[in-house]
């Protein structure tokens, strides 16, 4: 993809599972790539390994929620770089899971807040940087909201998921006018850290309702999928490869939301 060579990315979420292969992927297209993540050390990593394989990468720790962090980072981008051609707005968290009679109103309101506000404030912030020049912007949505709504106690994360959709689709009628794309990649389960920080309620096992398939399967035999085959997908939004496509939700889930 020769069109992203010298060219500038910020992703978000870049510490871990789908960012991290994203940036690594985008770095290897020869982009320079903004690193945006709460502050941890995987984040580093992923710093690291694009800088060893000879790439450019600068990292700003951001909570993609807070406003003020997220318009810093941007500036921070364009400060090193002096524009941006790529947004991958990919930060999400699964958040608390409980059915929806014992769910907390604060576990509800953070998991929106990440990723919903967080890829509102990452779009919103993009637009004056690439206003001139055109762009892309890709949502990590998920196929929970728009296909899948059988992982239980997932009411706030699919609620979340779907509100990016909808978001991703103003966002392309939006900025057409400055050629400006903005699509969502809907992944099935994919092999990444995510489990790591979400919590169970004991009520969620309350909830019992009968499924044909286990969760996860996906007759395309990848269950769960690698992040690299997301990565891929992401270049290809990035580039002019995808110049006609936007306002689109693309599915990368091995067929597992037709089950
Ligand atoms: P992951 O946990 O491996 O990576 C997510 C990254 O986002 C982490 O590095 C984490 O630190 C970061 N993050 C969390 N909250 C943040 C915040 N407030 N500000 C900045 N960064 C924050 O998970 P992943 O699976 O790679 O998730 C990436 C995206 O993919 C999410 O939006 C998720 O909803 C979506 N997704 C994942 C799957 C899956 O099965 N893994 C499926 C569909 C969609």
């Amino acid at each position: 993809l020769p069109d992203l060579q010298d060219k500038v990315a910020l992703v978000t979420g870049a510490g871990s599972g789908i960012g991290r292969a994203a940036a690594r992927m985008l770095a290897q297209q020869g982009m320079k790539v903004c690193l945006v993540d709460l502050k941890n050390e995987r984040t580093e990593m992923t710093y690291q390994e694009i800088m060893d394989a000879g790439g450019q990468s600068i990292i700003a720790d951001t909570d993609v929620s807070d406003a003020q962090r997220v318009a810093q980072a941007f500036e921070q981008a364009v400060k090193a770089w002096g524009r941006l051609d790529v947004v991958f707005a990919n930060a999400g968290i699964n958040g608390v899971l409980a059915p929806i009679e014992d769910m907390k109103e604060e576990d509800w309101d953070q998991t929106l807040a990440v990723n919903m506000k967080g890829t509102f404030l990452c779009v919103k912030n993009a637009i004056p940087h690439m206003k001139e020049r055109g762009g892309s912007i890709i949502v990590t949505s998920s196929i929970n909201g728009s296909r899948k709504f059988s992982n239980f106690g997932m009411s706030a994360y699919s609620t979340s998921k779907a509100g990016q959709v909808a978001f991703t689709k103003m966002a392309a009628l939006e900025l057409a006018q400055y050629k400006i794309r903005v699509n969502a990649i809907c992944p099935g389960a994919i092999q990444t850290n995510i489990g790591e920080n979400t919590l169970h309620t004991p009520e969620l096992d309350k909830i019992k309702i009968p499924v044909k398939y286990p969760q996860g399967s996906q007759p395309l035999e990848h269950a769960p999928g690698q992040p690299e085959q997301v990565a891929d997908l992401v270049a290809f939004l990035a580039s002019e490869a995808s110049s006609h496509i936007t306002g689109t939700q693309v599915f990368i889930d091995g067929a597992e939301s037709l089950l």
